[in-house]
């Protein structure tokens, strides 16, 4: 993402050389994509096989202007596709797929039209939604066995579990227990925790020194309920484009239920999401966006929202279950949805069990009410 700023006022001026640096569409040792692969992952990666700068490669690209590889990530302009794929050979529509446009119909519905046309509202958009904290959640595994190549769904935080490995995403840096962000130089596809540590006995040369935790040497936890990877499934069934009404109930509710989870809700399947929520290490509530970027969280809401659809016929039983769950936890504390959280929040629109909760006052939104 975002090595967006690339053009700087310091920058050498532009050089127009005639040598090609990249690949034509029938060059036997172009680089592919892998499946599910993020443009900006790949783009670096083809930057790095061809040995020369990402910025060389933008430019090669038109993909320099306007806000670059971030924007690029976000949707990419026709023109600027057509000229990738003639340029590298690999098909237009496999390239506008590696962009986030791909979940505008499901879990980002406000993402903008076009971002190289109006940048206000893309800046505003990336940093308001939930997607753009800068935060990252990784597989260890897929990382080692990728060479640090980063599918597009792990910027989701929709994606909580890797199938392939059966182990939870890890979003904490083992080694100073720092969240870990895309950086301070806004890598697109970050290998090291880049937290400045504030412990001393990490930090062996110097004051500015960063942590540098290979991200790859991480231990994920393994998952070891069988729902949550089943979970996961149909949450990427959601993402794809294809599913069924149970799956967008589920996803609706887990929408909800990252924001009310409660302890109560857990009392079943893997202890290690129950513990996720009642540890200190936790988010507080009103640490509010963070709770989108806690893997842990957003299993344990997506199990709870399973268990609470098996045992209920509709939308206002749904919300009754959860208030009684809530009082048993919190006593009566309404979850004040801010208006980030109603504008960005993911498939919070239309929502039928947010309006019921809204009804029941479990939910207030500032001055809003339902009539
Ligand atoms: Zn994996
Ligand atoms: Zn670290």
């Amino acid at each position: 993402m975002g090595a967006a700023k690339t053009q700087s006022s310091t920058s050498p001026p532009e050089r127009r050389s005639s040598k090609k640096v990249v690949p034509g569409p029938r060059d036997p040792e172009a680089l592919q994509p892998f499946e599910g692969e993020a443009l900006s992952s790949w783009i670096t990666t083809l930057a790095e096989d061809r040995d020369i700068a990402v910025k060389q490669l933008l430019r090669e690209f038109h993909l320099h202007k306007h806000g670059a590889l971030s924007m690029g990530e976000t949707r990419l302009d026709p023109p600027v596709a057509r000229r990738i794929s003639r340029l590298t050979g690999v098909d237009e529509q496999a390239l506008h797929a590696m962009t986030l446009a791909r979940y505008a119909g499901n879990a980002l519905p406000h993402l903008p039209l076009s971002p190289e046309a109006n940048a206000k509202d893309a800046g505003q958009w990336h940093s308001s939604a939930w997607l753009c904290d800068r935060r990252i959640r990784w597989c260890p595994r897929c990382l080692r066995e990728n060479d640090g190549r980063w599918p597009l769904r792990w910027l989701l935080p929709w994606t909580f579990a890797c199938l392939k490995h059966s182990v939870y995403l890890e979003s904490e840096c083992q080694r100073c227990q720092s969240v870990v962000t895309f950086g301070r130089l806004n890598s697109v596809r970050p290998q090291h925790c880049d937290a400045q540590t504030a412990d001393e006995r990490f930090r062996r040369y110097g004051y500015d020194e960063t942590c540098d935790f290979p991200l790859a040497m991480s231990h994920p936890l393994r998952v070891r309920d069988d729902t949550v990877l089943a979970l996961q499934t149909r949450i990427n069934e959601w993402l794809d484009g294809v599913p069924t009404v149970d799956d967008r109930q589920l996803v609706s509710l887990t929408a909800v239920l990252i924001m009310l989870l409660s302890p109560s809700m857990l009392r079943r399947g893997d202890p290690i999401l129950l513990f996720a929520i009642r540890s200190l290490r936790a988010p507080r509530p009103h640490q509010k966006r963070e709770l989108w970027t806690d893997p842990l969280r957003v299993a344990a809401a997506a199990c709870a929202a399973d268990r609470i659809l098996e045992r209920s016929e509709s939308a206002a039983q749904v919300a009754r279950q959860i208030a009684d769950l809530r009082i048993v936890d919190y006593r009566v504390v309404p979850w004040e949805l801010d208006v980030m959280d109603w504008a960005y929040g993911p498939a919070l629109r239309p929502n039928p069990y947010l309006e019921e909760l809204v009804k029941r006052h479990v939910i207030t939104v500032g001055d809003f009410r339902y009539h």
